[in-house]
């Protein structure tokens, strides 16, 4: 039975830590696609965004995301 326990407890460990892995992923790691990431417009090379605007707008968007999952998550 404690067998079976100690199973469970390792099963929803590896879990969270899983959970936290992808809840740590670094916003910044973006693959270049040839495209702006936050208006869609074609960039050249290993660009993310067309503009230095864009590119602050999407983390300032991208912020305002964390911030709010953040206070969801501090509250359960
Ligand atoms: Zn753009």
């Amino acid at each position: 039975m404690s067998d079976e326990v100690d199973q469970a407890q390792e099963m929803s460990q590896d879990f969270c830590d899983r959970a936290i892995e992808a809840n740590r992923r670094p916003i910044r790691k973006l693959q270049p696609r040839q495209k702006c990431y936050n208006c869609d417009t074609a960039v050249e090379g290993n660009r993310l965004f067309c503009d230095d605007e864009c590119r602050e707008d999407w983390e300032f968007r991208m912020t305002r995301v964390r911030g709010k999952y953040e206070v969801f998550s501090g509250a359960s």
